[in-house]
Order: C-alpha cells, then structure tokens, then sequence
C-alpha cells in the first residue's frame, strides 16, 4: 500500500509541472485537481465528458 502511493506521489511531481490536459491539450487549473482526485490527467470538461471517476 505505502509503495502504491509512493509511485503515485511520484507522478505528481512529475505531472504537476503543468497543467495540460492530456485528452484536449487544454491547460487548466482543473487538470491537476482531476489528477489527484481520479489519477487522471485531463480537464474538468474531459472528465465530466469522459465520466472517469473511481468509485
Ligand atoms: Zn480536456
């Protein structure tokens, strides 16, 4: 489990370098909260379109 989100945390620092969508190349405030909260990276519109939540 520690390991999981270690990688995870990894990938932040990676992605939060900027805040592109990777669905429409949009930037957006939005994309890194979606990253957090669904792992995706994409932006409000994509993910509302896209319907990508984890339940
Ligand atoms: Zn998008």
């Amino acid at each position: 489990m520690t390991k999981k989100l270690n990688n995870l945390d990894k990938d932040h620092k990676h992605e939060e370098l900027n805040n592109i969508c990777e669905n429409c190349s949009i930037e957006n405030e939005t994309v890194y909260q979606n990253l957090i909260l669904t792992g995706f990276k994409v932006c409000e519109s994509c993910r509302i379109s896209k319907t990508i939540y984890p339940v």
